[in-house]
Order: C-alpha cells, then structure tokens, then sequence
C-alpha cells in the first residue's frame, strides 16, 4: 500500500515538495495552519539554483511571465554609488534560467495550483505529534490525523523540530526589518536590477516584481531604531531621493515590520521516517536572498530520492547528508554579511566600500558558482 506522506507547512518549501512528490507520483497532503495561502504582502528573489529546480518541474515561464527577470545584483552606498556588482549574464546562458524577483503570493499560487487545492488542508494547525508505529498528529481544531512519514516545513518555529527533533535555537541578529510593495514606474536603468543600498548601521533593498510594482525591504540595527522614534523616511533621510519616494508611494498598513532572526545550525534533519526543511531546518538571516531558494533545493533533494524508490528512512538520510554543508554555509556567511553591511564607523566604511570595490570580479562568481550549483542534488 502507497505510504501517506504528511508535510507540515504550506509556505515555498512544503508546497514545492509537495507538487515535486506529487510529479513523481506520491499523493502527499499539505496541513497549514492559516485559513488561507495569503503570505505576507512581500517580493521575494527566486535565484539560479532554485529557478533550475522550478524548470525541471516545467513551470520556469509560469514565474518568469507572474515575475521579473533579474540580471544585475548591486550593492551601493545609500546614494545608489555601486560598491559591488555582479552580473549574473553567464549563468543565465548555461542554466538557461534568470534570477526572478515576484511577488510572494504569486509564487505561492502558483505552487498551489500545481500541488492541487484538494491536497492542501487549511486552517490546521498542529499542536502535537507523537510517533508510535506510525505518526500521530493533533491539530488545534482537536481533529487527529495518522501518517506514515511526515516532512516539517513549518518554518523556524516548528513544531515538529521542536517535538520530534528536541532543538534549534533562534538568534536574533539585533536588526528591524520593514517590507513593502508600492506602485512606481521606476527608472528605465532599475528594470532589471537588484539594488541594496548599504548605509549607517542601516540599508535599503529594492526590485521590480511586475510592470508597476517595486517590492522594497529597509533593514536598521535595533539600536537606532530604540533610539530613535521617528519615521522610515526620517530614519533614512540620508538615502537616495528614490528610496524615499519608495517608501511614501507605500501605505503605511502594507509595510510589514519584523526582527531578523535565524536558526543556529542544528545537525539533524532527518530522524525514521521523519524530516525537516526550509525554515524549519536552517533558516537564515535574508542578507544573501538564499533561504527559500535553500528550501527549494531542500524539496528537490527529497522528491529525487524518495522517486528513487529509497526506503523512507534511507532517502532522508541521505538527504541530510547532500544538502546540510551548503545550507549552513549559506546560514553563516549570511550572518557575517549581516554584520559588516551594518557597520557604523565611518572610517572602517570607507575601508569595508574600497576593500569590496577591489575584490576581482571571479571572487564574486566564485560564490554564485557555488551557490547556483545545484548538480549534487540527484
Ligand atoms: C525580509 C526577508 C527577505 C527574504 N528574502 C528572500 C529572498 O529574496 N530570497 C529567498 O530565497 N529567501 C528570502 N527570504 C527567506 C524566505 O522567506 C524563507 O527562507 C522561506 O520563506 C522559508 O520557507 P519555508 O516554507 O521553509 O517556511 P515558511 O515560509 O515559514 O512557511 C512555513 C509554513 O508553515 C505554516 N506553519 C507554521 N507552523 C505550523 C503548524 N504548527 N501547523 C501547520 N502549519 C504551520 C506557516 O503558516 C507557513 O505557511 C527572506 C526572508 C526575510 C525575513
């Protein structure tokens, strides 16, 4: 008898498990704890890596077309100076995908649609799960349901790592974050780019999701927001005038404000016939645009192996084993990236802005090579 497969979490990381298992032909049920898939009103950048998964699934143009391509990462000092760019030209022609900046519920519509609704339960959210022979889970709403394996895509708050998996710490980076979408017609030369402006102690981060609109983040250490209780536009006053302009275009009620957090690296994921992803396994600061792209490489792993026809218990092992280096590689140089965009002496800016205008060109590729490399994966 086909085994019931129970994934925990209907974010980027448990819906694209769900429609790769469901394309190898599993019949996996998504359980989520919202009363819809409504994800907060943000962009997201789709990179290399996870855009090559998204082809193999066949719906690459369906993200690209609800999306924009990417095909320049800037960082610059806060009045749009570049500082360091990377063209992302030469892994467009061998990949045969673009970076795609889209708006999160277009991405996760569109992940639903292929899952299939009638897979997906809403408005479950799971309070407890215990495994005897198999495993049993208790959803607020007091209903149970029993399953043979369970995948926790349940972000960095899961409750199946902290149930099953007795771990994970959540770190707070000591940073504010604000997010938002406006209605814009921004310059011609922005188009296509990623921008981050790096500042005081403080950055801003903008990219067109669709013909008008521009999803926008600005990130500030905590201190100088404690300090200061004054408004975005005031905090940022010493930004490029677009950034500003960026920011009154957006109604205050869509800009969403949060802590920057992440997950210090645990070492296991995966337990019988039991497995973390996304979020759930090694969540990261945002500073390298690589958490959900983490996931969807997290989703492809697991669908190659159990579509292998592996034991249940095997595939996640070796799934842990083929993705752990890289995702928490990604979790750490994120969390120093973090630190020295956020630098605020104005000495040790001038030396952190020259020291990354000379780095050659290749270090930058020599990163994304890495990152974008997804051949490992099965
Ligand atoms: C400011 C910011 C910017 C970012 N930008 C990027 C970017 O450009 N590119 C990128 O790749 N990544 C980016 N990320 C990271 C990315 O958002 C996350 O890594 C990604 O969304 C994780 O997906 P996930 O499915 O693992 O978890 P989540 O998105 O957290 O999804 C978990 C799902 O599980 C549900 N759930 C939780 N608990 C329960 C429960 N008990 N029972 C049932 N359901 C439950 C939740 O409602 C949610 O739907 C960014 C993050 C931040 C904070």
């Amino acid at each position: 008898m086909e085994k019931a497969i129970a994934i925990i979490g209907a974010g980027i990381g448990g819906l694209t498990t769900a429609m790769l298992l469901k394309q190898k032909g599993f019949e996996p049920t998504v359980y989520e704890s919202a009363p819809s898939i409504q994800p907060v009103g943000a962009g997201i950048v789709m990179a290399n890596n996870a855009m090559q998964v998204y082809k193999k699934a066949g719906i690459q143009h369906t993200i690209e077309q609800a999306g924009n391509k990417i095909t320049v990462m800037k960082i610059t000092d806060e009045r749009l100076k570049p500082i360091s760019v990377m063209e992302l030209s030469k892994y467009e022609s061998v990949y045969g995908v673009y970076n795609v900046a889209i708006h999160r519920a277009a991405l996760q519509r569109i992940l639903a649609e292929e899952t299939g609704f009638e897979n997906i339960i809403l408005s479950k959210r799971l309070l407890r799960i215990e495994q005897n022979e198999n495993y049993q889970l208790s959803f607020e709403d007091g209903t149970v349901a029993h399953t043979d394996v369970v995948i926790g895509a349940d972000g960095i708050k899961s409750v199946v790592r902290k149930q099953l998996f007795n771990t994970g710490e959540i770190r707070d980076a000591q940073q504010v974050c604000w997010r938002g979408i406006c209605e814009m017609n921004l310059s011609e030369k922005y188009q296509h780019e990623a921008n981050e402006l790096w500042g005081k102690g403080k950055r801003f981060g903008f990219v067109k999701i669709s013909d008008s609109k521009v999803y926008w983040y600005a990130v500030a250490s905590k201190w100088l927001v404690k300090e200061n209780s004054q408004s975005l536009t005031e905090l940022l006053n010493e930004f490029h005038p677009e950034v500003l302009a960026m920011i009154n275009a957006t109604p205050q009620e869509n800009i969403f404000i949060s802590d920057i957090t992440d997950l210090e690296p645990i070492s296991t994921w995966a337990k019988d016939k039991a497995c973390l992803l996304g979020d759930a396994a090694h969540a990261t600061t945002p500073n390298m645009g690589q958490g959900a792209c983490q996931a969807v490489e997290d989703a492809y792993t697991i669908a190659q192996l159990l579509g292998a026809g592996k034991e249940i218990k095997d595939a996640f092992a070796s799934y842990e084993k083929r993705r752990i280096k890289k995702a928490h590689d990604i979790v750490k140089r994120s969390w120093s990236v973090g630190k020295i965009s956020h630098i605020e002496n104005g000495a040790l800016i001038w030396l952190r802005n020259i020291a990354m205008k000379s780095l050659p060109g290749s270090a930058n590729n020599k990163l994304l090579d890495k990152i974008f490399d997804i051949s490992n994966l099965g």
